[in-house]
């Protein structure tokens, strides 16, 4: 059996509408994976450190046979192999960031992996987005329905591209 996951990506370095699309296209890539739906990308501003670049950012829906810390370790490979550099500055800048936001109905609270993504319910930049592919009754695990959290959370800053 597959499991249904969505993907939060963002990225403020290096041409981030390129690493974004890039990311998409990799993601098809990772084994027992295939990328379902893309949202539409998103402008926002920086959470964290205001000294550094807007954000892009979008959600992608997976379908995986994969273990969620399988997942996990492919995701990191990726966001290495477009450049990121971990440095000690939480939110600091970044080429790519991958974020497991939801893994079916998951509940998951161990150090290396928090599903729901603990920042999901809160953040215009994921919730957003998110909806472009999610319906709107989608259970947020603790937290309610999509539609709901999303009507919570001001859009403000966040700005759909063009496709
Ligand atoms: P945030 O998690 O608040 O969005 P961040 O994405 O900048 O911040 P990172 O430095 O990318 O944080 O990740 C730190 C660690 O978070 C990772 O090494 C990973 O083990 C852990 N982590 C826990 N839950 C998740 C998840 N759902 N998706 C991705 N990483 C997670
Ligand atoms: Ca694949
Ligand atoms: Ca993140
Ligand atoms: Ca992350």
């Amino acid at each position: 059996m597959h499991s249904t996951v969505f993907i939060g990506l963002g990225s403020n370095l290096a041409d981030p509408i390129h690493q974004i699309k890039t990311a998409l296209r990799t993601l098809h890539d990772i084994e027992q994976t295939q990328l379902v739906k893309s949202s539409s990308l998103y402008r926002s501003p920086p959470m964290g450190p205001p000294d550094q670049p807007a954000y892009i950012n979008a959600v992608a829906q997976l379908e995986t046979t994969l273990t969620p810390l399988s997942l996990l370790m492919a995701l990191q490979v990726i966001e290495i192999n477009q450049g990121r550099v971990r440095q000690g500055e939480r939110w600091g800048p970044r080429t790519l960031d991958l974020d497991i936001l939801l893994f079916d109905d998951l509940v998951l609270d161990t150090p290396a992996l928090q599903i729901p993504h603990p920042g999901l319910h809160e953040r215009s930049f994921v919730l957003y987005p998110l909806s472009d592919v999610a319906p709107p009754d989608l259970p947020i695990p603790g937290h309610g329905r999509l539609a709901k959290l999303r009507e919570q959370c001001p859009a403000t800053g966040l700005e759909k591209l063009a496709e």
